[in-house]
Formats: structure tokens, sequence, C-alpha cells
């Protein structure tokens, strides 16, 4: 499946301007700086496909990516940003519940979590809102290359509790890194079975 071209069709502001549900989706979400641009642009080895950026908070909208006719994937807009206005975070809650709650070709959120850092308040909301919205979603930690191999231990375990804690969580979590490849392969295989199914 990732050997096969990747392109951007659609960007949507509003839940009216979505495209018509068609292929399975995947959607990646995760706090502005996770490295979520990076880990799409590494999965589908297009270095500039989903912007890299040092404006956390920038993107406030749904990027579909075509992979291959096969499957969509679907870049959601970073949560968390701490300068963000209460509406601006009231407004990326309100298109995220309405997308996740109504999209019936959605198979699963990809949520990435820094492997450098404590998992944070935004995160749990993530996790709940996702919970309540029964989709389920998968934690995926990014940047494994920048982690004492100690640290990134008891992240992992600390993650592995949340999946017990919520629900829609899916059990595997995947420990990746886009500068070093780090389950890449992994991640792959588990996004390429999802098209399948
Ligand atoms: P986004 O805001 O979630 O899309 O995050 P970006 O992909 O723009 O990455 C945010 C910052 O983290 C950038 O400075 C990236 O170079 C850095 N970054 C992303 N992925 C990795 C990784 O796997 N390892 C390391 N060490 N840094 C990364």
């Amino acid at each position: 499946l990732f050997c096969r071209p990747c392109s951007f069709f659609f960007a949507a502001q509003r839940l009216d301007q979505l495209p018509p549900p068609a292929l399975p989706e995947i959607a990646f979400c995760g706090r502005s700086n996770v490295g979520k641009s990076s880990l799409i642009n590494a999965l589908t080895g297009q270095k500039s496909l989903a912007r890299v950026s040092n404006t956390p908070g920038r993107t406030k909208q749904l990027n579909f990516f075509d992979l291959g006719g096969r499957l969509t994937l679907v870049d959601m807009p970073g949560y968390g940003y701490a300068q963000a206005s209460k509406s601006v975070k009231e407004d990326w809650q309100g298109l995220m519940f309405d997308f996740l709650r109504g999209r019936p070709t959605l198979r699963r959120i990809i949520l990435l979590l820094d492997a450098r850092v404590e998992t944070k308040a935004s995160d749990r909301a993530a996790m709940k809102l996702l919970t309540d919205a029964a989709v389920t979603f998968q934690i995926v930690l990014t940047k494994s290359d920048d982690v004492k191999p100690d640290r990134l231990r008891s992240r992992q375990e600390e993650a592995a509790s949340l999946t017990r804690q919520y629900t829609a969580a899916h059990p595997l979590i995947v420990t990746t890194s886009s500068e070093t490849g780090d389950g890449l392969p992994l991640l792959k295989a588990e996004i390429a079975a999802l098209a399948e199914a």
C-alpha cells in the first residue's frame, strides 16, 4: 500500500465541506508539534506532503490525502496549543467530535504522543472525546530516537496504562521515529490491514 503514490486532495474547515465518504479512512491527531506532519511524510515517503512547521496550531482544518486509490489519510488539526484562545479550542473540539461521530468510513484514529514528554491533560481530553464518540484510537509514540531507553520504557508503560483506561483504545502501542524509521514498518502494516478490512 505504501509503495503507491499519496496525494493531497481536499481540505475542510467546516463539516459541511467534507468530501463524500468513499474509501476507508485513517485519521492522525495529536498535540501541536508532536511530529504528525513528519510521520505522515515518513510513512508515505514524501518529504513535503504534510507541512512540517514550527508554528504550532496553525492548521485548523482537516486535510485529506489519497493513498494509492485504496485508503484516505486524514490529517487532523493539532490540539493543545497553549496560546490558542478558548473559542479556537472549542471550535477544534466541535469539529473533531462531529467529524468522528458522523464519518462511516473512519476506521481508526492514530493518536500521537511525544515519547519525550509526559502525557498532557489535552491528550487525555482527546482520548475521552474519542471514547465518547466510540471511535477506536491507537496510540503511537513519536520521536523515539530522542529518548533514553529507560525513559522510553516508562512512556510505553504509561501509554499501556492509558489503553486500559479508555475503552476505545486499541491495545497495541507503536513506538516510532520519523528520523530513524523506527516502528514505521509495523505502523504501515497496521494501517494496510485496516485498508483491507
Ligand atoms: P506537527 O506539528 O505535529 O505536524 O509536528 P512536525 O512534524 O511539524 O514536527 C515538530 C518538530 O518535531 C519538528 O521540529 C520536527 O523536526 C521534530 N520531529 C518530528 N518527528 C521527529 C522524530 O521522529 N524525531 C525527532 N528527533 N524530531 C522529530
